[in-house]
């Protein structure tokens, strides 16, 4: 079977976690290679990230694996994190460079995600899988597609062992971005990311932030199927799975699923590829 990862936010509030522990349970059942838990950048989740994977690992028998971003914080600070991961267990790191959120001025000892990955590799050796962002669209703030890619490989270069990318719902724009990733001899792991579609509209604001892009085909149907709730999580899941199956056939390596903390979006995709 294709490995699976399922990725969670930490949750902060006592309805919160009765909630992460419901999907957590019942995403397990898919005997996932691992569930990670995002990082708020600027420090915002900063116990809750640690203690939701300890929490995954502790309660739930699955391996939690940390996200961790640079921008807004210390050299320190990220030392600290990282010795308490590696005292938690923890052999796989997301390494990212992370968005300040809207109005935070701090921005930190390291710039992009690269100084990141060397920082681990140059103080912990093999001690962490690296895994590091790919952006098949393009990443919003990059001058363009080409040097965005060699930004990528400079993540590659300074020690990063596979990669999982930002979700898309175009199948060609992640083949090509491989092959392009392959022809400048980047060899690692590039696992595409699956975002299972809960609500549409705020699908669509989070996509022009990350600059995700929505086919207008999507949008069109959604719009015709307007308040027929079964009929739009009917429609969201058969893109999503037919999405899924298009990047298994092709080659994909795993799958990483968004899961914002939901199980049934999730499901209803993985109930569809057997
Ligand atoms: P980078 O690789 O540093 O790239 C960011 C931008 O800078 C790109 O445009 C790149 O082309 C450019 N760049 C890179 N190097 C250089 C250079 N040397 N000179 C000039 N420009 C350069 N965000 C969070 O806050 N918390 C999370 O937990 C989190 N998890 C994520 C998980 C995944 C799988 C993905 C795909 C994204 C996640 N994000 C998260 C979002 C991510 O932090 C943002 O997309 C962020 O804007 C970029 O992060 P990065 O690691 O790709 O940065």
């Amino acid at each position: 079977m294709l490995p699976l990862s399922f990725e969670f936010y930490p949750p902060k509030t006592d309805d919160q976690r009765a909630q992460f522990d419901r999907t957590a349970r019942r995403l397990k059942a898919f005997q996932p290679q691992f569930m990670s838990v995002t990082f708020g950048a600027g420090g915002s989740t900063l116990s809750h990230t640690p203690e939701t994977v300890q929490r995954l690992r502790s309660d739930h028998g699955v391996t939690g694996v940390p996200h961790l971003t640079c921008v807004g914080g210390s050299r320190e600070e990220i030392r600290s994190l990282l010795k308490l991961y590696r005292a938690l267990g923890c052999d796989r790191i997301i390494t990212l460079r992370g968005d300040l959120p809207s109005g935070m001025a701090r921005t930190g000892d390291l710039r992009h995600a690269s100084e990141l990955v060397k920082l681990i590799r140059d103080e912990h050796g093999q001690q962490f899988h690296i895994e590091v962002a790919a952006y098949p669209e393009t990443h919003p703030q990059a001058e363009d597609a080409h040097v965005d890619l060699r930004h990528f490989k400079a993540k590659v270069d300074a020690g990063a062992d596979s990669a999982i990318t930002q979700y898309f719902y175009n199948a060609d724009a992640y083949f090509r971005f491989v092959d392009d990733a392959r022809a400048l001899g980047i060899a690692i792991p590039i696992v595409p990311g699956i975002m299972p579609i809960a609500n549409f509209s705020q699908l669509r604001r989070f996509s022009e932030a990350c600059g995700a892009e929505i086919p207008r085909w999507v949008s069109q149907r959604m719009r015709a199927l307007g308040d027929d709730a079964d009929g739009v999580r009917e429609f969201a899941s058969d893109i999503v799975a037919q999405l899924c199956r298009r990047l298994i056939d092709g080659g994909a390596p795993a799958l990483h699923f968004y899961t914002l903390n939901l199980s049934k979006p999730t499901l209803a995709v993985l109930q569809r590829l057997d």
